[in-house]
């Protein structure tokens, strides 16, 4: 099964390369890495500066502020699976458009079909808003619901939790809520 979904993720990362009408070509791919046979999938919003160099996600600060919630409640980054809704870094960091989140679209879709993830977690309000739409990300993070046979479990961007102690207090409160949730599945 795992070589299965390797083998499918190796495919779909082809297929957006391959896909020259796809927008934001000056910038490099970032596909998203981590465990297929994961229990958790987090989806952030698009890649920065330093994940496009190293073309992985959440590489920066906000990627070690998630390393760092997953080894206090007993995980690696390793047994995770992380992804963005945008897989190309828009210009100077601005906010992924309309048209470029519709799209990534089908590919996020089909990344999430191969790894078939037990829980999703959306960082931050794009990515939270790509599964409920009316979502307020102040009153839905923390909170499990079920998106089309989904469950989806949004937080916190980290780089919103890292500009201030209130939003870091209750980002690592939902990490630790997912690790309940996770241990009582
Ligand atoms: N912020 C994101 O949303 N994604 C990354 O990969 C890095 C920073």
């Amino acid at each position: 099964m795992l070589m299965n979904k390797k083998l499918a993720l190796t495919i779909l990362k082809a297929e957006i390369e391959a896909n020259t009408s796809l927008p934001l070509k000056k910038s490099n791919l970032v596909f998203g890495e981590g465990s297929p046979d994961c229990m958790v999938m987090f989806i952030g919003e698009a890649p920065g500066k330093n994940e496009d160099l190293e073309k992985r996600p959440f590489v920066g600060r906000s990627g070690q502020l998630i390393n760092k919630n997953l080894e206090k409640i007993g995980w690696k980054r390793e047994d995770v699976y992380i992804t963005n809704i945008v897989k190309k870094r828009p210009p100077l960091n601005r906010d992924p458009s309309e048209k470029e989140i519709k799209s990534f679209e089908p590919y996020l879709t089909k990344q999430i079909e191969i790894i078939d993830p037990r829980i999703i977690v959306p960082l931050g309000r794009f990515a939270t808003n790509y599964f409920l739409s009316d979502a307020k990300i102040s009153l839905a993070q923390g909170k499990i619901s079920e998106v089309s046979g989904r469950k989806i479990f949004p937080m916190f961007h980290p780089a919103a939790a890292l500009r201030g102690t209130k939003v870091m207090k209750q980002f690592e409160a939902s990490f630790r809520e997912l690790g309940h949730i996770v241990d009582n599945f």
